[in-house]
Order: structure tokens, then C-alpha cells, then sequence
């Protein structure tokens, strides 16, 4: 396809062919015309595809794609009334250690059943009639599909982190046709695309009153996972359920097979995180993604990497970060009902659980910019000439700037694929190692003033 200028379309098409489309759903879900769906790729993502007859040129699918809009300065003010004082961290109104009260939801959850318990919390005491959150479909274990559950067993069936694409904000459409108030639940690019739909649609905002933001370095294609489950051995015709983490902390890869038999393979240390965490298959955009710690959400949600909880948990703790005042005063209630058991934390450790990640979205980020437009590509508007948010690009970031692109660019060629495939996986590891390295040798100090 023939890339086209950003900025000169009144649809979301030159995103699509500059390949910026992050699949999160926003413009198929708000669409007045039906024109516009969701469409799996050959590389494993999920595009907006546009039907030119049932447009009407309304403009709407453009003003909440979040690659095409501005979004710093008008979502922080849209959300909080202003820009945040930390730039790395984002606006906030109380950081937590925590960690489900309910013994089972924080083993099975991902972190500390954090999401699973606050979202039963709004459930119970009547402030929403159902959530937005992500199951993995009935027919197909490497395919993750959005729902609103609105039973507590239904919001207990989807607890867990799913590690592939889900465009959950083509839920837009049936929240719009509903009466009631739901929460939600998704990555830092939904959560763009959701405000910015709230910002265009007055009433979306009474709809949605609370968003949860999962934070999120990077999500990965089926292709990436079956790279995973074949060195594990596994046949995904042969699986009778999956499960990415949970039942205890860090956790990892848990596959039932058809005859009953159980695999598994730890997160750490392993092909598990040595392929996802290498960003290898995953969406071109996550390269470029200025957002891990969902920035803009009423409560971001993490995984608590602190060397004290590292060494002492194997249940499960989250980092929670209160945003909005009506975050904040949630996981209040939650923690004086005694449903959730939270410490305050520091916005220094948050950052140094977070460090490497946020450090590479925030920092190396005008490395990565400079670069692609030194190539000749199109930069995402939302990207284009900001310098609030950023920080500083030094040497080490220029150097560091196009491994993730390299490796996604790998990940998607048949021959480089192959290669990666016949890779140690102690090569892997130290690569990966190095990246990350290279990439924090200039930062303690700038974690530790902040
Ligand atoms: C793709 C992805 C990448 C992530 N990357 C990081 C990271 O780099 N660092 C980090 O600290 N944390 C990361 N997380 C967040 C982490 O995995 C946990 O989700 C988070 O700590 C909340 O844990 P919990 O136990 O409170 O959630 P739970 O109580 O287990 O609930 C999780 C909720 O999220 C919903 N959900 C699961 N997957 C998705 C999805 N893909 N889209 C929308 N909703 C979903 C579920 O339906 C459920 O309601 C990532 C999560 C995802 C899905
Ligand atoms: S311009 Fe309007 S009608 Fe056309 S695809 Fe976008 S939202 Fe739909
Ligand atoms: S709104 Fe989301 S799904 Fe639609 S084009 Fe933009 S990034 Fe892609
Ligand atoms: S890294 Fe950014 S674009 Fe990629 S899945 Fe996460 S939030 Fe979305």
C-alpha cells in the first residue's frame, strides 16, 4: 500500500497504511456508519479496515484515533485539569503496594488480584452494572476477545493478564447502546483511545466512569506464542486451556493439554521472557509507544519489581497507582471495607520498579523519532514535534534507539524468523541483558531526583 502524509486524511487510513495502527479498536467502535472493523493481519495484529461505501466522511474515527491527535497536553488536561509535575510518572494522587485481601484471587490473579478485586468492589456496592475485561476464546486459546461481565463470576472468569492483541475498544459500540455504568479495563493505548472518544462523546463519560489501566511495555502476536509453546513442546491443537501467569508470583505459562496432561514454563529465565520481553513479534507501534504506565487511566495497575518483593513473594503484589481523585478514593474505600490490603509506596520506587521500561518509552523515545524521520517515515502526530513528556535523548539512547524495531522487523521475516527460532537461548538472554544495560547505565540518578 502507498504510504500517505499523516495529517492528510479525514479517516483513520493514513495510520493504517503508515503502520500506526495500534489495534485498540477506538474508531470501529465509535464509527456512526458500521464503516469500520477490526481485521486480523497476516503478522498476527488486528488493523481498522475501512468500508469506503458506508462512510460518510464524518471525521469522528480521526478525532479518536489517538497516532493522529495530539494527545499530551489535551488528555492530561481533559482527565486531570493539567500537565503532571513528573513527567516520567505521569499525574497522580497516591501510589500502593497492594494486594487482594481474598487469599484465592490473589493466587490466581497475574500481580495481587488488584483489577479482579476492586472491579468486584464497584460490582457489589452498585456503582456499575458490569466491566469491560478479556477472556481467552472458548475456540481458539491464542485468540483474546473483550466482554463485559456483569455477574461476579463473570468478572472472576476473566482474571488474568492476556499477552496478545485485543482491540477492546470496539466495545464502544454496545456500551453506547447500553443503559448503565461500566468500568474498564485495558492497556495504555485503549485507554488513549477511550479518552479521547470521551472527549468527542460527552456521554461516554457518564457510561465509563472508571478506567483501569493495565501497564504494558509491549503485548505479542500469536506467532510469537507458538514460537514460545513449541520449545516447550506443545502442539496448540493440543491444548485444552492456557493460562499466560497466575497461581502464584512471577508465575508463568500454564497449558492443560487435551488428555489432561499439564505444561508449564516459567516467565523468568525462559523463552517466555526472553521472546516477549525481547519485543520480538510484537506490533510496530509498541516501539514507539510513549506510554507504560497508563498515563491516563483512573488507576494504573503493575507488577510490584521491587528486589524486597522479588525476594519475599511468590503469591502475588501489584504497584497501584491512584490518578484521577475518584481513583484515589476507590482504592480508599477498598482498603478501610478490608477487600484490599494496600501500603503507600513512594513515586520513587514506583519508578524503580518500572525503571527500565519507563525509561525507554519516555526517554529514548526522541532517539527513536529522530531516527525514523532521519529514514524518511511518517512520525504518529501524537508524537510529532512534542518535547513535554520527553526527556533528553543522550548517546546511549541513540545506540540502544532501534532494537525493539530491529526485533520486531526480525520477528516478521520468514528467514530472520527461522534464525530466531534456532537461537540459543543463553544468546537471547545476553542480548537482551546488554540492551538493557547499555540502555540504564546513565539513569540511576535520573530515577533517584525524581
Ligand atoms: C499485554 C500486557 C502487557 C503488560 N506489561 C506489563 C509490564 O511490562 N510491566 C508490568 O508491571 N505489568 C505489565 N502488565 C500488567 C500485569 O500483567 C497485570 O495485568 C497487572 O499487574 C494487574 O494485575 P492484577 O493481578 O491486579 O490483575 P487481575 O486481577 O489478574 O486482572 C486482570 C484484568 O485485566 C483484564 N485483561 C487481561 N488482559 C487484558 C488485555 N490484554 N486487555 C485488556 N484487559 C485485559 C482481565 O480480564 C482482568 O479483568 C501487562 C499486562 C498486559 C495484558
Ligand atoms: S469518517 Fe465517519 S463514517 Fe467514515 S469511517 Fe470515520 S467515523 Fe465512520
Ligand atoms: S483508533 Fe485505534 S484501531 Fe482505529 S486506526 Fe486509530 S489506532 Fe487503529
Ligand atoms: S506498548 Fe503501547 S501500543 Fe503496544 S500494546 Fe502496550 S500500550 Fe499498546
Amino acid at each position: 500500500m502507498k504510504r500517505l502524509p499523516m495529517n492528510e486524511s479525514v479517516t483513520i487510513s493514513d495510520v493504517v497504511v503508515n503502520g500506526w495502527c495500534t489495534g485498540c479498536g477506538t474508531c470501529a467502535g465509535c464509527c456512526p456508519a458500521d464503516a469500520l472493523s477490526m481485521e486480523p493481519t497476516a503478522d498476527g495484529r488486528y488493523v481498522s479496515q475501512l468500508d469506503e461505501n458506508r462512510c460518510t466522511a464524518c471525521g469522528l474515527c480521526r478525532k479518536v484515533c489517538p497516532p493522529a491527535n495530539e494527545n499530551f497536553r489535551p488528555l492530561n488536561e481533559f482527565v486531570f485539569g493539567g500537565l503532571p509535575d513528573n513527567v516520567l510518572l505521569g499525574n497522580h494522587r497516591g501510589c500502593f503496594l497492594a494486594h487482594s485481601a481474598d487469599a484465592d484471587i490473589r493466587f490466581r490473579a497475574t500481580s495481587g488480584g488488584c483489577v479482579t478485586t476492586l472491579l468486584l468492589g464497584l460490582l457489589r456496592s452498585r456503582q456499575i452494572d458490569g466491566a469491560v475485561v478479556a477472556r481467552l476464546a472458548a475456540d481458539d486459546p491464542l485468540r483474546a476477545e473483550s466482554f463485559i461481565a456483569r455477574t461476579e463470576g463473570e468478572i472472576l472468569s476473566a482474571i488474568g493478564s492476556k499477552y496478545l492483541p485485543v482491540p477492546v475498544n470496539t466495545m464502544l459500540s454496545q456500551i453506547g447502546s447500553e443503559s448503565g455504568r461500566f468500568a474498564y479495563v485495558g492497556l495504555p493505548c485503549h485507554i488513549h483511545g477511550l479518552r479521547r472518544a470521551q472527549m468527542a462523546i460527552p456521554a461516554l463519560k457518564e457510561k465509563i466512569p472508571f478506567l483501569f489501566g493495565l501497564v504494558c511495555s509491549r503485548t505479542m502476536s500469536h506467532h510469537g506464542w507458538r514460537l514460545v509453546l513449541d520449545k516447550m513442546g506443545v502442539n496448540p491443537g493440543d491444548i485444552r486451556e492456557l493460562k499466560f501467569r497466575g497461581d502464584g508470583w512471577p508465575g508463568g505459562l500454564t497449558v492443560t493439554m487435551c488428555d489432561g496432561s499439564l505444561k508449564t514454563m516459567p516467565m523468568l529465565g525462559s523463552w517466555f521472557s526472553e521472546i516477549f520481553g525481547g519485543f520480538y513479534f510484537s506490533q510496530p507501534y509498541c516501539a514507539l509507544c510513549d506510554d507504560v504506565l497508563a498515563d491516563y487511566a483512573d488507576i494504573s495497575f503493575a507488577d510490584a519489581y521491587l528486589p524486597e518483593v522479588i525476594k519475599a513473594d511468590k503469591v502475588g503484589t501489584s504497584i497501584v497507582i491512584g490518578r484521577t481523585e475518584a481513583g484515589r478514593a476507590l482504592i480508599e474505600q477498598m482498603r478501610s471495607d478490608e477487600q484490599l490490603e494496600a501500603s503507600d509506596l513512594s513515586a520513587n520506587r514506583v519508578l524503580a520498579s518500572q525503571g527500565f521500561v519507563t525509561l525507554y518509552k519516555k526517554r529514548n523515545l526522541p532517539a527513536r523519532v529522530r531516527i525514523l524521520s532521519w529514514l524518511g517515515r511518517s512520525i504518529p502526530i501524537t508524537l510529532k514535534g512534542r518535547t513535554e513528556g520527553f526527556l533528553r535523548p543522550t548517546i546511549w539512547d541513540y545506540l540502544t534507539a532501534m532494537v525493539p524495531c530491529l526485533n520486531i522487523r526480525i520477528s516478521r521475516n520468514r528467514f530472520t524468523r527461522g534464525m530466531l527460532r534456532r537461537m540459543p537461548l543463553g544468546l537471547l538472554s545476553f542480548l537482551r541483558k546488554s540492551y538493557k544495560w547499555l540502555l540504564m547505565r546513565q539513569s540511576k540518578s535520573l530515577l533517584e531526583d525524581r
